[in-house]
């Protein structure tokens, strides 16, 4: 891993839902499944990893 690309996700807890986070400021949809927000985290990196030069924030398809 690059540390040029600082792609680290993780999940947090918001009341009864949980979202997932990156370090680039990202953060996914709140979600009722921590496995749904995880997987929203494997695809955000894995879209930031595929286009370095997108915008963060930028909304992933
Ligand atoms: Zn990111």
């Amino acid at each position: 891993m690059p540390e040029s690309a600082p792609h680290r996700t993780s999940t947090t807890e918001r009341g009864s839902f949980c979202l997932a986070r990156c370090d680039c400021g990202w953060t996914g949809m709140a979600r009722r499944a921590r496995s749904q927000a995880r997987t929203d985290a494997e695809r955000h990196a894995a879209v930031a990893h595929d286009s370095p030069d997108a915008a963060p924030g930028r909304p992933v398809e």
